[in-house]
């Protein structure tokens, strides 16, 4: 008789007895010890870099006063210091104009000791962000927003890939959730992250469903899933008993209720017990997207990507 695996002995069984023979939950993947540990990975990248002579360096650039984008940009360019790269913060008025943010983009592209560039979004209105990152040399795009780098990303061939998208991937290795063969469902279909984790997923070898505001019977399409990833900001608009039991949950969705309270997209409590692993929110998706932008600038000064 030939030998099954767990994971398909698993699968060949009739649901029912999962669901009524084992009330066990989840285990949950901690976003901030994994992304610790990707930080110890940068410092360690970073450390032999020095001692080829290149100290890694980021420009972080931000136009106008926007709060959020304010404690943003604090948190990247502090992570970045921890770990020994060198980051520049540009700040500009929001009065900047095209030209001005042009010139700066094009010394930053010219400067050798500057390796990634990063554009805070969204831009003040009146700066039309595409044109403008457009014009941001592909080698220093370490937030992966660059259409050399989507179609790389989609030619088989990732390059910078965007942080979040890393970030789960980087998840469901920790989970060791086996991703070639997985029937994977990506509910959102953003360029930030929906898009580009598809193309990951597809580039690991998963079978993958994205989904959107306009797909059909989403509970049935969930269902099926081996690996559920969720990005479409809505509070716990996923529900625990779409889940397929033994699935692996990653909710990227911060969503901040009227009390205050942050839930992500997928209702946590119901989907735990049915799931085998599934990230909370926060201290999920959230940590791991700073921690991959320092990857990503140790790839951009390494020469590699
Ligand atoms: P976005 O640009 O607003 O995209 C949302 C996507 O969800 C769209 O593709 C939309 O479909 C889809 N959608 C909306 N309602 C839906 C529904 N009821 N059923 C199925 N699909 C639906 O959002 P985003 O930038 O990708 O961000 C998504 C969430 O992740 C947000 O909560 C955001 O705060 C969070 N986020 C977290 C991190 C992190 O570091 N943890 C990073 C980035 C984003 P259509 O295309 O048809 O409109």
């Amino acid at each position: 008789m030939a030998c099954i695996g767990v994971s398909e002995a698993v699968k060949a069984l009739p649901m029912s007895s999962i669901e009524v023979g084992e009330a066990r939950e989840a285990r949950v993947l901690d976003g901030k010890a994994i992304a610790q540990q990707v930080r110890a990975e940068s410092a360690a990248q970073v450390r032999a870099l020095k001692e080829r002579g290149i100290t890694p360096g980021l420009a972080v650039v931000l136009v106008g006063d926007d709060p959020g984008s304010q404690i943003y940009v604090r948190n990247k360019t502090r992570a970045c210091q921890e770990v020994g790269i060198t980051a520049l913060d540009h700040r500009l008025p929001a009065s900047t104009t095209k030209e001005e943010l042009l010139a700066l983009i094009g010394r930053l592209n010219r400067d050798p000791q500057i390796h990634g560039v990063l554009v805070q979004l969204p831009l003040p209105p009146g700066l039309d962000a595409g044109p403008i990152l457009a014009t941001l040399d592909p080698a220093k795009d370490v937030d992966g927003l660059l259409s050399e780098n989507v179609g790389a990303l989609w030619l088989g061939r990732p390059r910078f890939v965007p942080c979040t998208p890393l970030g789960i991937m980087r998840l469901l290795k920790e989970a060791g959730t086996p991703v070639a063969g997985a029937q994977a469902v990506v509910i959102g279909r953003s360029n930030l992250v929906g898009r580009p984790v598809a193309g990951l997923l597809l580039a690991a070898d998963a079978t993958v469903t994205v989904c959107h505001s306009r797909t059909r019977d989403l509970p049935a399409v969930v269902g099926r899933a081996d690996i559920v990833v969720a990005a479409i900001g809505r509070p716990e608009a996923i529900r625990g008993e779409w889940i397929k039991p033994g699935a692996t949950v990653i909710d990227v969705g911060i969503n901040r209720l009227a009390d205050g309270k942050i839930v992500g997209d997928v209702e946590f409590a119901a989907a735990r017990s049915r799931a085998a692993a599934i990230t909370p929110v926060p201290g999920g998706v959230g940590p791991m997207t700073i921690a991959m932008l320092l990857h990503n600038v140790v790839l951009a000064a390494s020469g590699l990507a």
